[in-house]
């Protein structure tokens, strides 16, 4: 999608803060952090939102939740984190390439 930009983020088009990456996703830090640790989980592949998401995409959405809760105890959320997939515009969806939010670790440093 040459429009998106979680798509120029995937591409190295313009910068993030990366925390994890692989062939199939790529996890980052959220520009405006609801709290101490807010980073995102993207698929690589460019799906507009949960509503989008095929059957094709089971193992996707799967490894994107497996790799949550070790990617939060890296960043050092031991006790737990909130999740946010946010659909839709009625579901506050702003950026239109589907992300897990995960976040936590008390209020936002800013
Ligand atoms: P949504 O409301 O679509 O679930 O969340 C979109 C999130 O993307 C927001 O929390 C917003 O701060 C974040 N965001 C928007 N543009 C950028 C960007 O260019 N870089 C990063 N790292 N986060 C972004
Ligand atoms: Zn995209």
């Amino acid at each position: 999608m040459s429009n998106c930009i979680f798509c120029k983020i995937v591409a190295g088009e313009i910068p993030a803060r990366k925390l994890y990456e692989d062939e199939d996703v790529l996890a980052f830090h959220d520009i405006n952090p609801m709290a101490r640790v807010h980073f995102m989980i993207i698929p690589k592949p460019h799906i507009d939102s949960l509503t989008d998401a095929a059957p094709e995409h089971q193992a996707l959405l799967g490894k994107i939740l497996l790799l949550a809760p070790r990617l939060a105890k890296e960043q050092g959320l031991d006790s737990g984190f909130k999740t946010l997939i946010n659909t839709g515009r009625g579901g506050g969806q702003e950026v239109f390439h589907l992300h897990v939010h995960i976040f936590g670790g008390g209020p936002a440093v800013k």
